[in-house]
């Protein structure tokens, strides 16, 4: 439920809402805007009688919110939410910012090449992981801390901003010494501990869709960790599992529009490991970004042929170059831009 209080309403006003909410055994949570204050309650998991409210003075309006998902709706909050993970990086404006590196953290060498390749192209933030949730127990399984020290040096080289992944509650709090955005994965999208524990951790989040969750899922998933105080939450539409495995997955891309039209949170496109195959990677990229995604995140390796996970969808230096170029072109077609390399980052 949301209480919309009125232009004049004081702060008194406003303080003698929250009280009646709290003796209601909810919490409140009050959102000043340009206009008005607007007093949300959450804790509830059906409608509220808004009886006690309705009747105080300075209450406007009263809004019952129709989603099992609160905060992250639009009709909670209407404005786009904008997500800043390092200093002019931000998802969810006119900015567009790439993301791009290797599936995972190899080797020094090869997160070095990989930052400098990638921050070249246009990128302003690395991805790469260190904690990897492979299918097989016998694959790779990542650097784990030793890959997270590597992450930080290509950081301190580039001023690249650094995206990761936890895969759980003791790694959440080690990757967050590192990352500007943490991600949780597909595999992950349902842990719920450990979205609490995100949402404790407070850092911005990236939040990739499960290979076989709804929308709505997805959207509840995020709810976890806005109502664990973290509002800094960036969707991700990576695919979904199909009956058709000429495709690794199922590029979702109405995922896009729809997010965008049920919540004010920004939504990032991921083609790499939504399409599985290089020569797909720019077509979908292309069409991510024509259909309003807020960012892409692209796996990019200095010899896939060599990579230790990911390599048939990751594109070389070069082809990331290239679509870096053409993605430009979109973007403008859709009034956005690319983000740039922000001011003081050498
Ligand atoms: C990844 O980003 O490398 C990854 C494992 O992604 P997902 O969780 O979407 O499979
Ligand atoms: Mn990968």
């Amino acid at each position: 439920m949301l209480v919309v209080m009125s232009n004049g309403a004081t702060k008194q006003e406003v303080e003698r809402v929250c009280e009646t909410i709290r003796a209601m055994g909810y919490s409140p949570l009050p959102m000043p805007g340009a206009q008005r204050t607007t007093v949300g309650l959450v804790g509830n998991d059906r409608r509220v009688d808004d009886s006690l409210v309705a009747e105080l003075p300075g209450v406007a309006q009263i809004i019952h919110v129709s989603n099992q998902y609160k905060q992250v709706s639009r009709e909670w909050k209407a404005d786009a939410t904008i997500v800043t993970i390092a200093p002019g990086v931000s998802f969810g404006g006119a900015d567009v910012p790439l993301i791009a590196g290797p599936c995972s953290v190899e080797s020094e060498e090869q997160i070095l090449e990989s930052a400098h390749a990638v921050k070249a192209a246009g990128a302003v933030a690395l991805r790469g992981g260190a904690f990897k949730p492979r299918s097989s127990p016998y694959s790779f399984q990542g650097l784990g801390k030793q890959g997270l020290k590597l992450l930080a040096l290509a950081k301190r080289e580039t001023g690249l901003a650094v995206v990761t992944e936890a895969m759980d509650d003791e790694g959440a709090n080690l990757v967050a010494e590192v990352a500007d955005l943490i991600q949780i994965g597909a595999r992950n999208m349902q842990n719920y501990s450990l979205l609490k524990t995100v949402g404790r951790i407070g850092k911005p989040v990236l939040l990739k869709r499960g290979m076989a969750a709804t929308i709505e899922d997805l959207l509840l998933s995020a709810e976890y960790v806005l109502s664990e105080g973290n509002p800094h939450v960036i969707l991700c539409e990576r695919g979904l599992r199909s009956f058709d495995s000429t495709s690794r997955n199922l590029f979702d891309l109405t995922a896009i529009p729809v997010v965008h039209g049920l919540s004010h949170l920004p939504i990032v496109a991921d083609p790499s490991h939504g399409t599985g195959r290089r020569d797909n990677v720019l077509p979908m990229a292309r069409a991510a970004l024509a259909a309003g995604a807020d960012g892409l995140i692209i796996e990019v390796h200095p010899h896939p042929e060599r990579a230790l996970s990911d390599g048939a969808q990751s594109l070389t230096p070069d082809q990331f170059t290239h679509l870096v170029v053409q993605l430009r072109r979109v973007a403008e077609a859709v009034n956005r831009q690319i983000a740039e390399t922000p001011v003081g980052v050498a």
